[in-house]
């Protein structure tokens, strides 16, 4: 990646209002299923632009369902949620537009199969953003080149390697130019071997200064790449630092358990 999506990133921020402000903020979010499954309880949480957010917690903490209701793909119970100081939450938003602002790679890659990746990068641009699609497949070729996948833009996902697939994916959420990036252990469904090269290409991105929320049990990584860590138990936020603070020093009995049985 160049400097180019910096820049791109920044006058963004200034067209949206200041480079001062989280782009992402959580105050006091709930979400509930049903009638009394509680899983996010009064979650808040500041992501600063240019920033990597890492949450960890044990499975059925909360990570995935924090990063949903962020996305607007699941419907909070009480609290707000702002983009760019703006509450995504209210009801006047329109979530499409959102989430245009938002990038999401899951666990699972999900290309779609009977499309090339091409095909699978260029989709939103085209139809979402209108973008034509001679610039949809300029942008996308120069995205698959940076992320070592240029001579796979014809190929279809099955062709590809578990590695290669979640990286086309991350190209796919990136072609839309998103201010944010939201990725759910983005490595948890690939064997060892091809777990690098993805981690690798999220380093990049950081040093491009992409802001990004990704939840992961990769805690080498987490304590590598974050800025914050965020310990989810039980959807509460227990505890929530610096790599250096959480791992390092970690305040809360629950959170040294975590890190004693995982690491
Ligand atoms: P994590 O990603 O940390 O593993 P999740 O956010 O996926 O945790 O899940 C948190 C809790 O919410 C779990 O107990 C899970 O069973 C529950 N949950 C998630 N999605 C739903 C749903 N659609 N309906 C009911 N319960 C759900
Ligand atoms: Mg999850």
């Amino acid at each position: 990646m160049t400097a180019d999506d910096t820049r791109t990133a920044a006058d963004d921020t200034r067209a949206t209002g200041g480079d001062d402000g989280p782009v992402l903020r959580l105050e006091s979010v709930r979400k509930t299923f049903g009638r009394d499954r509680v899983v996010l309880r009064d979650v808040s949480l500041d992501v600063a632009p240019h920033t990597v957010t890492a949450l960890i917690g044990a499975s059925g903490s909360g990570k995935s369902t924090l990063l949903r209701c962020a996305n607007l793909l699941e419907e909070i119970d009480d609290g707000a949620i702002f983009l760019d100081g703006e509450e995504i939450t209210d009801p006047r938003a329109d979530p499409d537009a959102v989430r245009r602002r938002i990038g999401v790679v899951f666990q699972s890659y999900n290309l779609f199969p009977h499309m090339t990746v091409l095909q699978n990068i260029t989709l939103a641009p085209r139809r979402v953003l209108g973008v034509s699609r001679e610039e949809a497949e300029a942008r996308a070729r120069e995205l698959l080149g940076r992320l070592g996948l240029g001579d796979k833009a014809g190929e279809y996902p099955d062709r590809l390697s578990g590695g290669q697939q979640q990286r086309a994916a991350i190209v796919r959420a990136l072609a839309v130019r998103p201010r944010l990036l939201l990725l759910d252990e983005i490595t948890a469904a690939l064997d060892p071997e091809l777990v690098g090269e993805v981690l690798s290409v999220v380093r990049d991105l950081k040093a491009d200064g992409m802001t990004m929320v990704l939840a992961t049990h990769e805690m080498g990584f987490a304590r590598e790449v974050a800025d914050q860590v965020c310990f989810l138990d039980n959807g509460v936020v227990l505890e929530r630092g610096t790599p250096q603070e959480v791992f390092g020093n970690p305040r809360q009995e629950r959170t040294r358990r975590f890190l004693r049985r995982i690491v």
